[in-house]
């Protein structure tokens, strides 16, 4: 057996939330990560067969019978992530139509995984309807995202479209735009069940007053949509109290659309 601490996705889970700590996403245990992992090249680095722990889920996902996820821990701050990744992370398979969990590495002082669990599950299989390549759910709180939940309209459209007009990249970086929640009570399966269907028209869904949910091939593709919105909500805190004297038109969001051979969410741009 490989030592798990050398598997590439564990090197890069414990590196991402290393910097989504720094870049201020993450204060005390805010925040959480699932990804989903290869049963083969996972058997390289564990014994598949050696369950550590069955942990009740309290929600179904019959569609991840089986699955494999790498998720780190309630209660568990990002920053200490790098220095004690077994007690921080663990790895689970998915049993029982999703109603237990399997632990086979990690979690090594008797804790558990996120309390954002069936958001994570529930998204995961949303997107993987999406796009079968789908990997990685991150959660986090970017401080410019919610601030602009407190002054600026929750409806999609308007919220997609003000983001993608305060950075030319952002179109190109998320064409399908953003889904926002209203605020609710996080924790639960309900958040979980609105998230996931959020998810189906997008991989940026923002939770009001709270922070935002990112899925995507991988960890980098995640980071950096969450990285991309989080500026541009960052250029709209600085100058929503301004008076606009210019802006990114329409016209040019679909000049973008062809020089980048994307296509912009229907009905978003006029
Ligand atoms: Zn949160």
């Amino acid at each position: 057996m490989k030592d798990i601490l050398s598997m590439p996705v564990v090197v890069e889970l414990i590196r991402t939330v290393t910097n989504m700590y720094a870049h201020g996403w993450d204060e005390r245990n805010g925040g959480n990560v699932s990804v989903m992992l290869d049963e083969g090249t996972l058997g390289e680095f564990l014994d598949l067969n050696r369950v550590l722990r069955r942990i009740p889920t309290g929600f179904e996902a019959p569609e991840l019978e089986g699955k494999y996820f790498l998720v780190t821990g309630t209660g568990k701050y990002f920053k200490n992530v790098q220095y004690e990744p077994e007690q921080n992370l663990g790895i689970v398979r998915l049993r029982d139509g999703g109603r237990n969990a399997e632990l086979l590495w990690g979690f090594t002082d008797g804790g558990k995984f996120t309390s954002e669990f069936p958001a994570h599950m529930m998204s995961h299989a949303a997107r993987l309807q999406i796009d079968p390549e789908n990997r990685v759910v991150m959660h986090c709180h970017p401080n410019n995202l919610i601030a602009m939940t407190f002054v600026h309209s929750l409806d999609e459209r308007e919220f997609t479209r003000t983001l993608w007009q305060m950075e030319t990249e952002c179109i190109v970086v998320f064409p399908e735009g953003v889904n926002v929640l209203p605020w609710m009570l996080c924790g639960t399966n309900e958040i979980g069940e609105a998230t996931a269907e959020k998810m189906r028209t997008a991989r940026l869904v923002v939770w009001s007053q709270h922070g935002i949910y990112g899925a995507g091939k991988d960890l980098d593709e995640t980071f950096g949509l969450i990285e991309t919105a989080e500026k541009a909500a960052e250029i709209y805190m600085k100058i929503a109290h301004l008076p606009r004297i210019n802006t990114i038109t329409d016209q040019q969001m679909h000049q973008l659309e062809q020089r980048f051979g994307i296509k912009a969410r229907e009905g978003y741009l006029d």
